[in-house]
């Protein structure tokens, strides 16, 4: 996937730009506002990782010229942890996610996971995670062949943790992606949605596919080394 990382901070751009290079991506890293406005809006990407505080043009003004030119790549943003303002303009203004500063590179990998997969067109919707199976076109559930019935907010959830499947995911994590905010409340609705989950998916199987990472959150099936 060619990614356009746009991030003025030489450290974490080079960090970032390493990681995801490693995963297989092709990363394009420009650190100037206008550089990264030109580029976004005038070259091919499959995904933009965008920070917010930029020299030249703001990251905002770049989603803008992006959306406003109908370019319907995926756009995940870089906030500074706890910018609710920024974060909320920045999903009003189109983007597709958020990623609070700090972050691990894991959790980005993720992210640009989520992002890409959405996005490919050739991208088998089916995910699997032992008899447990979604399609991601018509949104069916099944268990062990019987269909799951899910609200909306409960196939989000699931959803993630399948994507995410073997590794462990933070409340937090759940939370940004789902709720698109990070608020302690909302953590708490986690639980209540995986407590939900369980009833629905694991109580009448032998094998429990959500597993609880005390302290940290969840994982689906199971755990990667
Ligand atoms: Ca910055």
């Amino acid at each position: 996937m060619k990614v356009l990382l746009i991030e003025d901070e030489a450290k974490i751009a080079s960090y970032v730009t390493k990681a995801l290079t490693r995963a297989g991506h092709i990363v394009t890293a420009i650190a100037d506002g206008q550089a990264g406005l030109i580029a976004a809006t005038t070259d091919p990407y499959d995904v933009i990782v965008l920070d917010l505080g930029l020299p030249g043009r703001d990251g905002l003004e770049i989603l803008g010229a992006v959306r406003d030119r109908s370019i319907s790549t995926p756009v995940l943003i870089l906030t500074a942890r706890g910018d609710v303002k920024d974060r909320i303009a920045g999903l009003n203004r189109g983007a597709d996610d958020y990623l609070a500063k700090p972050f691990s590179m894991e959790e980005l990998l993720a992210r640009v996971n989520v992002l890409t997969r959405r996005k490919g067109e050739d991208a088998s919707p089916i995910l699997r995670v032992s008899d447990l199976v979604m399609n991601e076109t018509t949104h069916i559930v099944t268990r062990d062949g019987k269909t799951v019935h899910l609200s909306q907010r409960e196939y989000e959830v699931l959803h993630f943790l399948m994507l995410n499947s073997g590794r462990t995911v933070t409340r937090t994590e759940i939370c940004e992606h789902v709720w698109k905010s990070a608020l302690a409340n909302d953590t708490n609705a986690v639980d209540v949605y995986i407590q939900r989950l369980r009833v629905k998916i694991d109580e009448d199987a032998a094998e429990k596919l959500i597993q609880t990472v005390r302290g940290t959150g969840y994982v689906m099936g199971a755990k990667k080394p």
